[in-house]
């Protein structure tokens, strides 16, 4: 039997006078892996800080059961992060055990085998003397996730966790997302990329200020749900790809009628290594345009 985890009940946050969540409710259950999805200004950053209890609702509020506030992760949008303090991929993961170890006890020999499988895991084993200043986007991505594991923390908020970072290390991180699941923790990620969320998440929650939809992803991304969201869309890229006919006969009727109306052309695995660069172009070229109502 699934556990819920955190109870999101009626929360509503202004900031000064701008409504930024509009009365949510939603349970997330223990050992979900949950897509936050929805049009910039949606509210999705301030659910995930709402979550960590940053933020003051203006009413309602997020239960956590059973959960010690010390045992939630947060993987920021790596541009919050100033990269120019000098300071080694080894210091800057290790700060994530400080929350167990504590700022000023040294480091024992167990959380040195830690902090060593945590790069093993994001693949920048050698990278433990380079300043960070010095990596490219998506291997400082990986840092930031090898810090969030050396967390070991129960659930893990993660803000677009694979922005501005290219495929392979997108599928990469996602294999660590994965694992981290199968581990029995609570994953909830802000993500952008609607394929991305189709192929690898089986929960979605859509937000527009109110909650539009929350469930399994293939009862969310529906096309009138999207709609409502504010989603409308085009993709210049499709005219390049020249598999129209049945491109999305391998994924389930709700979420192909929302691809297809998204004009977004997901790429079967079995066609991925031909098709890779007209994927990576398709996925790229979505862009995702919001009307406000005032
Ligand atoms: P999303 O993450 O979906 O893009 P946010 O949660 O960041 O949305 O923002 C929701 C709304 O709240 C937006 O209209 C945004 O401009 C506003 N907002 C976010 N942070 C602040 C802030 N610190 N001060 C004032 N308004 C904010």
């Amino acid at each position: 039997m699934m556990h819920t985890t955190i109870n999101i009940a009626d929360l509503t946050v202004y900031y000064r006078d701008s409504l930024a969540l509009d009365r949510v409710s939603a349970s997330i259950q223990k050992g979900e892996l949950l897509a936050v999805i929805g049009p910039n200004g949606a509210g999705k950053s301030t659910l995930i800080k709402s979550i960590m209890q940053q933020l003051k609702p203006s009413c309602g509020c997020v239960e956590l059961a059973g959960v010690n506030p010390k045992s939630i992760a947060y993987l920021p949008q790596s541009h919050q992060i100033d990269r120019k303090f000098p300071i080694s991929v080894r210091e800057f993961v290790s700060a994530g055990a400080w929350k167990r170890t504590g700022f000023w006890r040294q480091f024992c020999c167990l959380e040195e085998r830690d902090l060593e499988q945590a790069l093993e895991k994001v693949n920048l084993k050698g990278f433990e003397e380079r300043q960070i200043n010095t990596l490219s986007g998506g291997q400082f991505q990986r840092v930031l996730f090898a810090r969030m594991l050396m967390q070991d923390a129960d659930i893990l908020l993660l803000d677009e966790p694979f922005n501005a970072i290219d495929a392979q290390t997108t599928e990469e991180l996602m294999e660590v997302i994965n694992h981290c699941q199968q581990a029995g923790k609570t994953v909830i990620a802000v993500v952008h990329d609607l394929l991305l969320v189709q192929r690898f998440f089986p929960n979605t929650m859509l937000l527009a200020t109110q909650l539009i939809a929350h469930g399994k992803t293939e009862t969310v991304m529906t096309v009138e749900n999207l709609a409502k969201a504010g989603y409308q869309y085009w993709n210049q890229a499709v005219s390049n790809n020249q598999n129209h006919e049945n491109k999305h006969a391998d994924v389930t009727p709700n979420v192909a009628d929302s691809l297809n109306a998204l004009n977004v052309y997901p790429i079967a695995d079995a066609h991925m290594t031909r098709m890779e660069k007209v994927s990576e172009v398709s996925i790229k070229e979505v862009r995702v345009r919001t009307t406000y109502d005032s």
